[in-house]
């Protein structure tokens, strides 16, 4: 069996056409939904997210506000940035791009984000929300792999779900959204005994490690879905999963490549949760993270 693929491209080109015009119809009403990115010192992978971003912001119709500050910003400069931006009526999302120069903490400076704000679903509220199943904004990143889930028409209602790795931006996020779909979720981490054994046993695998070839062909039960969340660079520096692509499509029933798979998806996640914080704004949210 070849596997099937789940085109993270095309389902992003969908969903931005959507946001594109929900933007429209809201500025037509008077709100012109607005992202904030707040990046501080200059890590160069933190450059390259943050631009993409602002880029997908300006494509798809959402006002976008690129902060930078020099690395040695002191904490309470940056807590203060942040009040800022929550008392901005022009900003919908707000999103400090991670990870900080080490004198900040980090997780110091997502608290301080107004929950409503929270695009990035970091926030203890917005893990609370998701843990109980209320109104909040779901992490870009396992929001993204549902709507890959959503856009094969699976049902994951009494399926075997794995999720390998338990972060919590990725994994703890991920197996929480499967569970509240009704599949029965186990998640592994770096002290599982026998990885295989679990995956072996699983309808869906998701990969969040950033490890390659965690996942390799004997390890997939036959037309398992596969969802490939790391991002890693192989020998020849080409960006790759964590998944053994060549070997697994030959098992798996679905499977998402690297890169084109996650990896977009992940941003199209934050403009429609900064959409649907201004649509909440304005009025006429439609709760799309829950
Ligand atoms: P993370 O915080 O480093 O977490 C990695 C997880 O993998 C941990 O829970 C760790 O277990 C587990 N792990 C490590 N080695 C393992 C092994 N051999 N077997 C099983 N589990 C193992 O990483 P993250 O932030 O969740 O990101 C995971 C990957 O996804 C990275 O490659 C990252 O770049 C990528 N990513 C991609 C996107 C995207 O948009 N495509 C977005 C976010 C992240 P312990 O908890 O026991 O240490």
């Amino acid at each position: 069996m070849t596997a099937r693929l789940i085109d993270g491209n095309a389902l992003s080109q969908q969903l931005r056409a959507d946001v594109a015009a929900r933007a429209a119809a809201l500025r037509a009403r008077g709100t012109v939904p607005g992202l904030a990115v707040v990046l501080v010192g200059d890590n160069p992978a933190s450059q390259v997210y943050v631009r993409n971003k602002v880029k997908a912001c300006e494509d798809n119709g959402l006002h976008s506000v690129l902060e930078r500050h020099p690395a040695d910003l002191a904490e309470d400069a940056l807590l203060a940035r942040v009040d800022a931006l929550n008392r901005d009526p022009a900003i919908h999302g707000i999103l400090v791009q991670l990870p900080l120069p080490a004198h900040i903490d980090a997780q110091k400076v997502i608290e301080a984000i107004a929950p409503e704000k929270d695009v990035d679903g970091f926030h203890v509220a917005s893990a609370g929300a998701l843990m109980t199943g209320s109104a909040g904004f779901w992490p870009c990143t396992p929001y993204g792999c549902m709507k890959m889930l959503d856009s094969i028409g699976y049902d994951l209602r009494g399926k075997h779900a794995v999720v390998i790795g338990r972060s919590n931006i990725v994994g703890k996020p991920m197996a929480l959204m499967l569970l509240a779909r009704s599949a029965t979720v186990t998640v592994c981490h770096s002290a599982t005994a026998d990885l295989g054994a679990f995956t072996r046993q699983a309808d869906v695998v998701v990969a969040a490690v950033g490890k390659r070839n965690v996942l390799t062909a004997d390890m997939v039960k036959p037309g398992a879905v596969v969802i490939d969340v790391g991002m890693n660079r192989d020998d020849a520096g080409k960006l790759c999963g964590d998944v053994d692509f060549a070997g697994v499509r030959e098992v798996a029933g679905w499977i998402t490549p690297v890169p084109g798979g996650v990896g977009p998806m992940t941003i199209t996640m934050l403009l429609v949760n900064t959409l649907e914080s201004a649509e909440r704004a304005a009025g006429s949210g439609t709760s799309a993270s829950t």
